[in-house]
C-alpha cells in the first residue's frame, strides 16, 4: 500500500525557524528532499513578505528550481494577490488556509471564520479555472489553543464547502498537537458519513505532546493515504515561542515502512536533506530517528578516525 508524504520543511517548517535561511540554502535543501524521492514538498509561501521575512524569497525560490518530473512543488496562498504570485511563478500547485475555530483565524489572519470561508472559496475557485492542483488547510481540527475542544460538526461543515468550492485535498491540521488518535478517528469517520472518504482527506499533525505518531497510525487504521511530514522535525524550534512541533518525516518515515507500506522515499537519504538543513539553520533538529540516525554515524566516523 502506497502513503503519499507530504514534505512541509521548507515552508511550514523554516516559516517558524528564527534564524534566516539563504535562498541558495533552500534550493539545496529541496532539492535533496526531491532526491531522496518526495514527489510532494511544499516550497514556501506567497503571503506579504513583511509578515514572514523567511519565506520573502519565494518567487526567486521557484523561478530556481529545477522542475522534475513526476514532482509537484506547492505553495501556500492567503488570498487573490497571492495567487497571481504564484501564478507568475509559474506554481501548478496551491495550498489555501483557514482555521475552524474562531479566535485562532482572527488571531492569524485577522478575519472571521465566515470572511476567510469568501476569501477561501473564491481562490480555490480561481485556482481550478487555471488548471492548478489545490489543497485546503483546516487548521485546529482537534483543538484550538484559544478556545479548548473544537466542534466535529463545524469542521466537516467548513470541509464541505472547501471541497465543493474547488479543493482537490483536505488537509485537516492538528495545529498546536491537541489531537489523539480517537478523535482522529471520530474526525475522519464524521466526514465518512456526510459522504467524504478517506481518499479525499489527509492529515497534518504536529508532535507537541508526543502524540503525532500515534494520531498517524489511527489515521491509517481508517483508511487515510496522505500525511504531512516535515524534515528533521523542523519548525519545532525549542526556543522560538509558540514552537510548532512538526511531525517529522523521517519518524514518519520509520514507522510507514516497518508497518509495510510504501512511500517511494529513501530513509537514507531523507536524513541526509534533514542534516543540510541542519547545518544550514546552526542548531539541532528534533526529529528522532534523525537524531538516532546522525548519532550513529558520527560514532561510526569517530571508530574509523
Ligand atoms: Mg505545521
Amino acid at each position: 500500500m502506497f502513503v503519499r508524504v507530504h514534505e512541509v520543511g521548507p515552508r511550514d517548517g523554516l516559516q517558524n525557524e528564527p534564524e534566516v535561511v539563504s535562498t541558495e540554502d533552500k534550493l539545496a535543501f529541496i532539492q535533496r528532499l526531491v532526491a531522496s524521492g518526495h514527489r510532494d514538498v511544499e516550497v514556501t509561501s506567497f503571503v506579504r513578505p513583511r509578515w514572514i521575512p523567511q519565506l520573502a524569497d519565494a518567487s526567486e525560490v521557484l523561478a530556481r528550481l529545477p522542475r522534475v518530473d513526476g514532482v509537484r512543488y506547492w505553495a501556500l496562498v492567503p488570498n487573490q494577490r497571492g495567487l497571481e504570485r504564484a501564478l507568475d511563478a509559474g506554481l501548478g500547485h496551491i495550498a489555501t488556509f483557514m482555521s475552524v475555530s474562531e479566535t485562532h483565524n482572527q488571531r492569524n489572519v485577522n478575519r472571521t471564520v465566515k470572511e476567510s470561508l469568501a476569501g477561501v472559496r473564491q481562490v480555490l475557485g480561481s485556482a481550478r479555472a487555471e488548471g492548478l492542483g489545490s489543497r485546503a488547510y483546516l487548521s485546529t481540527v482537534f483543538g484550538c489553543p484559544y478556545e479548548g475542544p473544537v466542534s466535529v460538526s463545524k469542521t466537516v461543515e467548513l470541509g464541505l464547502a472547501l471541497l465543493d468550492a474547488g479543493a482537490d485535498v483536505l488537509a485537516l491540521g492538528d495545529t498546536t498537537g491537541m489531537g489523539w488518535p480517537a478523535l482522529v478517528q471520530e474526525v475522519v469517520a464524521a466526514f465518512g458519513r456526510a459522504g467524504v472518504g478517506p481518499e479525499l482527506l489527509a492529515l497534518h499533525l504536529h508532535d507537541t505532546r508526543g502524540t503525532a505518531l500515534a494520531n498517524a497510525f489511527a489515521a491509517l487504521e481508517c483508511g487515510i493515504r496522505h500525511l504531512d511530514a516535515s524534515s528533521g522535525g523542523l519548525g519545532g524550534c525549542p526556543y522560538a515561542p509558540g514552537a510548532s512541533g512538526n511531525l517529522a518525516t523521517e519518524d514518519l518515515l520509520f514507522l510507514l515502512h516497518a508497518q509495510g507500506y510504501e512511500t517511494g522515499i529513501d530513509l537514507d537519504l531523507a536524513v541526509d536533506a534533514a542534516e543540510l538543513v541542519e547545518r544550514a539553520l546552526g542548531r539541532e533538529l528534533s526529529g528522532r530517528y534523525f537524531r538516532q540516525a546522525r548519532g550513529a554515524q558520527a560514532r561510526r566516523a569517530a571508530r574509523t578516525a
